[in-house]
């Protein structure tokens, strides 16, 4: 496990259309991408800021996993991804290291992207997500 850089921070939001004017006007940069993603039960905002992204995540189902951390804790940082070469591989890795899952494989997040999560009961209650 050796991630490159941190890939993106996910952020939890209640609305693109009020969040996303709030972020092109703090990072200075226009959102690049809207994508839903029908999985996860979201609708994902990209911003680059140097080489990490920041994710803006709307719910588009109240029982889905962004719905359900809206209403437990509202707005805010959701989960930190880490740019790895081989997320298969790196979840082998983390589980050979006693860390527990929850994506034993890879799936395919925004951008086409593999991505991976680590439990947060494993890791200091930060929602870890491997991409690759
Ligand atoms: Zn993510």
């Amino acid at each position: 496990m050796k991630p490159t850089h941190i890939e993106h921070i996910g952020i939890a939001v209640a609305s693109l259309e009020k969040a996303i004017p709030f972020f092109e006007k703090i990072l200075g940069t226009a959102c690049y991408a809207i994508e839903e993603v029908k999985d996860q039960r979201v609708k994902t905002a990209f911003f680059k800021v140097g080489q990490t992204k920041i994710e803006l995540l709307e719910s588009t189902d109240p029982e889905g996993p962004i719905g359900k951390f809206l209403q437990k804790k509202g707005e805010g940082i959701h989960h930190i991804a880490f740019a790895v070469e081989d997320v298969n591989k790196t979840l082998e890795e983390a589980s050979a290291a006693g860390i527990e899952l929850i994506d034993k494989t890879s799936r395919k997040g925004a951008e086409g992207l593999n991505i991976g999560f680590l439990h947060p009961k494993s890791t200091h209650s930060v929602l870890m997500e491997f991409c690759g």
